[in-house]
């Protein structure tokens, strides 16, 4: 989201004043945060943080991360929390794994988290094509040095290792109707963590996300953890949307049961002016509570904040 006129940087500045003051952020602004625009729009890179109004734009790209955006920024679905066009999209561009992978050496990257839209109209939900970016990044990325994690068992740090030091985090749609013929596609290209996100609780799901189904994020969870039993898996909730704390505590309970080994916890906030409205500004100290809970029951990485989103400080590999 570029802030091109007067107006628009006024309407930003109104709604930041809006927010309770512990959501007030400055404007994005530094040499490293330029940087990262200008190679990713020198090669025609969307991104999450772009296409859904991402708060943390400027903290991260001022890090010199982003989180990809691939097989295009129109969405099968149209979700009432997510600010992301809803339509019919493009066919999947051949040219994106290859320019993926230039970003990666143009940033040095060690890091990348890549997700995509719903693609319901493609017979393998997308999958195809995330195996394609990460395998692309592998092969163009030689001279990015290893990272090693000290908490990833021995055949994933040996994966690692062989990948050239890039690690990867996918987070992926349901696959809805596909998700056997997905996961077995990206068993050509494991990453390091495969993140699908629960995003609210169920009885939420027929106003936040319609077009998703509880269960079956679940089960995308289980099998992913099944099928590939060296990565660990993710996923992430909002709050704010209104919510009952016994039924956070249930969702955080039944990603557990699924072995889900990460977790995000972050602020729900209206990402444009035709997505739901906020419920509830949870304070700092609550999500601080969030994360002692979550740890509680059994989650190893935990984020939990008011900015936390998916993708912020995935990298990161401790969290207590
Ligand atoms: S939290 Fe994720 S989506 Fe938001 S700016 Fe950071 S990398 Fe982008």
């Amino acid at each position: 989201m570029k802030l091109n006129t007067k107006n628009e940087r006024r309407a930003a500045s109104d709604e930041r004043r809006k927010l309770p003051p512990w959501l007030r952020r400055p404007l994005p602004a530094g040499e490293t945060y330029n940087r990262t625009d200008n190679v990713l729009s020198s090669l025609g890179l969307e991104t999450i943080c772009n296409n859904a109004n991402c708060p943390n734009r400027g903290e991260c790209w001022s890090r010199g991360t982003a989180t990809v955006l691939i097989l295009g920024n129109i969405c099968t679905r149209n979700c009432k929390f997510c600010s992301v066009e809803s339509g019919k999209p493009t066919p999947p561009d051949p040219t994106e794994p290859a320019r993926i992978a230039e970003m990666a050496k143009q940033m040095g990257l060690k890091y990348l988290v890549i997700t995509s839209v719903n693609r319901d109209d493609l017979p393998d939900g997308g999958a195809g094509h995330f195996r394609d970016c990460i395998n692309e990044v592998r092969q163009q990325c030689p001279d990015i040095h290893p990272v090693r994690n000290s908490q990833t068992d021995k055949n994933t740090a040996r994966r690692e290792k062989i990948s050239n030091g890039v690690k990867f985090e996918i987070l992926t749609p349901d696959f809805r109707n596909c998700q056997a013929r997905a996961l077995k596609i990206l068993r050509d290209a494991l990453p390091f963590v495969f993140a699908h996100n629960i995003e609210t609780v169920p009885s939420l799901y027929p106003v936040v996300r319609a077009g998703g189904n509880y269960q079956r994020s679940l089960n995308l969870l289980k099998m992913a953890g099944e099928t590939y039993d060296s990565i660990q898996t993710k996923s992430s909730i909002m709050l704010g949307l209104g919510e009952t704390d016994a039924e956070v505590e249930q969702v955080l309970k039944d990603l557990r049961n699924v072995a889900c080994d990460r977790i995000t916890i972050g602020q729900y906030l209206k990402p444009s002016k035709n997505s739901l409205e906020v419920v509830e500004y949870v304070p700092p100290a609550k999500f601080d509570w969030w994360k002692q809970k979550a740890a509680s029951l059994g989650f190893p990485w935990v984020m939990s904040s008011p900015f936390t989103r998916s993708s912020y400080f995935a990298e990161r590999e401790n969290t207590f």
